[in-house]
C-alpha cells in the first residue's frame, strides 16, 4: 500500500465522477454560448492584495496565501469575480458595454471539509457588466434556472433577496459599512439572534430592531404578496423601499418570462461576499440542504479595482454541488456514451489491422477501445463488457479475406458477419 494520500480537502475524481463533473461543465459552457457569454481565462494565482481587496472577511481568512520564490505575496483564487473586475478595470476598459463574460475553473478555500464543501472546487461564472437595469438581473436569474433545467434537475427553486433592504435600514440608522458587514455575515451564517444582538450593540433604535425582526420572519413563495409585506415593514426606511421596488421589478420580469420559475423571497437573506449591492440569490433542490450556486448584483466592485463606476450582476454556479444534485436525483443518462466499441484481434498477426480499423471507426465518430493485452477473445470480451462496451468487433483472418469482420452486439449477445464497408452503419443501427 502506498503511503501517499490526497491532502485533506483535496479530491481525486475517478472516471465516473470525473465524467459527471465534466458533463456539468460542458452544459455550463453550452449555456454560455446560448446566452452569448464569451469565455475568458484568468490565472489561478493572483496577487494577495487583489484577492483580499473585497472578498469579505470569511473568505479572506480562508485563503491559500503564500510567498512565491520571488517574494511576492500571492494567493490561489477563492473566487472569480475579483479577477473579472481586474480585467474590466484594466484590459477591457475600452470594450463596449454591456460585456457578458464566462469563466470556468478551480478555486481554493481553506474551508472545513464536509458534504458539498471542499478545499478545491469548481465554478462556472457568468458576469453581465455595464447595466443597472432589472432586465440584467432577470437575465442572470433566468440563466441559472435554465442551467438547472438543462442538467435535468426535476424540482428546483431560487431563493432571492436584496441586500439593499437591510443595508438601507442600517444606513438610515447611521451604522457604518464595516459594522454592517459584521451583521450581514452573522445573517449569512443563520445566526439571527446574534445578528440582532449586534445591531442593538451598535446603537440602533428600537424601531430598527422591531423592523429587522419582522423582516427576518418574512419569506415565502408568492413574490408579490411577500414583497407587499416587506414594504410595509420598512415603510419609514426610504432606501429600503427603493430596494424592495427594484426587487419587485426583477421578479416580475422573471415570472413573465417563465411562469414555471419557482422563487422563494426571503427578506433577511444575506450572502458571505461583501461586495453585493442589490439583488442576491441562490438555487436549491429538495435533495440537498446547501446552495448549489450563488449570485447577485455588485455595482461598486469594478471602481474599487480602479475602473470606472460600472454596474454589474453575476452568478457563480457551483459545479461540484450541481454534480451532487444530479447524482441525488439520478439524472445521469447523459453520462454514458451511447455506443462504445471494443475491437479485438483474433490472433497476434492482426494487431496492425485492428489498430487501423479502430482508427477508421474513431474517425467516423465512435469511441473505440482496442485489445492491447493479447488476451483470448473470451477474456477480452468479458473485460469490454465490464467496461460498458455496447459492441465488439472481432478481427479474424478468414473474414478479412472477404473484407468482413464479426460484429457482436454485447447487450443481446448476438453476432453477425458484416462487410467492413457497412460496419459503421451497422453499429449505429443497434
Ligand atoms: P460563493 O462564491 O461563496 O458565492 O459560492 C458560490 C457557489 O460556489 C456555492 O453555492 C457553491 O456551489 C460553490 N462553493 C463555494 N465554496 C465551496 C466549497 N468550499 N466547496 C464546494 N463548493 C463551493
Amino acid at each position: 500500500m502506498s503511503p501517499y494520500q490526497t491532502v485533506r480537502g483535496m479530491r481525486d475524481f475517478l472516471p465516473q465522477e470525473a465524467r459527471r463533473m465534466r458533463t456539468v461543465e460542458h452544459v455550463t459552457r453550452k449555456l454560455a454560448q446560448l446566452f452569448c457569454y464569451d469565455e475568458v481565462i484568468t490565472p489561478v494565482v493572483e496577487s494577495y492584495e487583489l484577492l483580499a481587496a473585497k472578498s469579505g472577511e470569511e473568505i479572506r481568512k480562508r485563503m491559500y496565501a503564500f510567498e512565491d520564490l520571488g517574494g511576492r505575496h500571492i494567493g490561489l483564487r477563492p473566487e472569480f469575480t475579483a479577477s473579472v473586475a481586474r480585467l474590466i478595470a484594466t484590459k477591457m476598459r475600452n470594450t463596449p458595454q454591456p460585456i457578458r463574460l464566462f469563466c470556468v475553473g478551480s478555486l481554493y478555500r481553506y474551508d472545513e471539509p464536509q458534504y458539498g464543501r471542499f478545499r478545491e472546487f469548481w465554478q462556472a461564472n457568468y458576469e453581465l457588466i455595464g447595466s443597472d437595469k432589472p432586465e440584467a438581473d432577470a437575465e442572470i436569474l433566468i440563466l441559472t434556472f435554465e442551467l438547472m433545467n438543462q442538467l435535468g434537475l426535476q424540482h428546483h427553486w431560487l431563493k432571492i433577496g436584496h441586500v439593499g433592504i437591510i443595508r438601507g435600514i442600517l444606513d438610515q440608522e447611521d451604522i457604518a459599512t464595516p459594522k454592517q458587514n459584521t451583521i450581514m455575515q452573522l445573517l449569512d451564517k443563520k445566526q439571527q439572534d446574534q445578528a440582532l444582538a449586534t445591531v442593538r450593540e451598535f446603537g440602533a433604535s428600537q424601531t430598527c430592531l422591531t423592523t429587522l425582526k419582522a423582516l427576518l420572519a418574512t419569506r415565502g413563495k408568492d413574490p408579490s404578496s411577500i414583497l407587499d409585506r416587506v414594504e410595509k415593514h420598512v415603510e419609514i426606511y426610504e432606501s429600503a423601499i427603493n430596494a424592495v421596488q427594484n426587487l419587485r421589478e426583477i421578479v416580475a420580469l422573471v415570472k413573465e418570462s417563465d411562469p414555471t420559475l419557482e422563487m422563494i423571497i426571503e427578506a433577511g437573506f444575506a450572502r458571505g461576499l461583501e461586495y453585493y449591492t442589490g439583488m442576491i440569490f441562490e438555487p436549491y433542490v429538495p435533495d440537498l440542504d446547501i446552495a448549489l450556486s450563488g449570485g447577485g448584483r455588485y455595482d461598486k466592485l469594478i471602481e474599487l479595482f480602479g475602473g470606472e463606476s460600472t454596474p454589474a450582476v453575476g452568478v457563480a454556479q457551483g459545479i461540484d454541488r450541481l454534480a451532487l444534485a444530479t447524482k441525488e436525483q439520478k439524472t445521469t443518462p447523459w453520462l454514458q456514451a451511447k455506443r462504445r466499441v471494443a475491437v479485438i484481434p483474433i490472433s497476434e498477426d492482426l494487431r496492425a489491422k485492428t489498430l487501423e480499423l479502430a482508427l477508421t471507426l474513431r474517425r467516423q465518430g465512435l469511441p473505440v477501445e482496442v485489445e492491447v493485452k493479447g488476451r483470448t477473445v473470451s477474456k477480452a470480451l468479458q473485460d469490454s463488457g465490464r467496461k460498458g462496451a455496447t459492441h465488439a468487433v472481432l478481427v479474424g483472418t478468414e473474414e478479412l479475406k472477404t473484407q468482413q469482420v464479426v460484429l457482436r452486439n454485447m447487450k443481446n449477445r448476438t453476432q453477425d458477419i458484416v462487410k467492413l464497408a457497412n460496419l459503421h452503419a451497422r453499429i449505429l443501427e443497434a
